[in-house]
């Protein structure tokens, strides 16, 4: 018999050997070329708000997405 759930995904699973937070993204400015992470925005309006942690410019680009590199693979 299947149960069913209500499609909330279960949050033990996620990083459950890692107990670090969420992954942040890279950013970098196109004016001073600074390079700077900041934690991943929770709706498009926070992310538009963005600015250069150096400079102030709201010149910024998204480079990738930085997951925890302290944390080991695999335990
Ligand atoms: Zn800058």
């Amino acid at each position: 018999m299947v149960k069913k759930t209500n499609g909330k995904l279960d949050e033990t699973t996620i990083g459950a050997s890692c107990p670090l937070g969420p992954p942040d993204w890279r950013y970098r400015c196109k004016q001073c070329k600074h390079v700077f992470l900041m934690p991943a925005p929770k709706g498009p309006s926070e992310e538009k708000n963005r600015k250069c942690t150096k400079c102030g410019s709201a010149e910024i680009e998204r480079i990738d997405l930085v997951t925890s590199e302290v944390c080991p693979p695999g335990g």
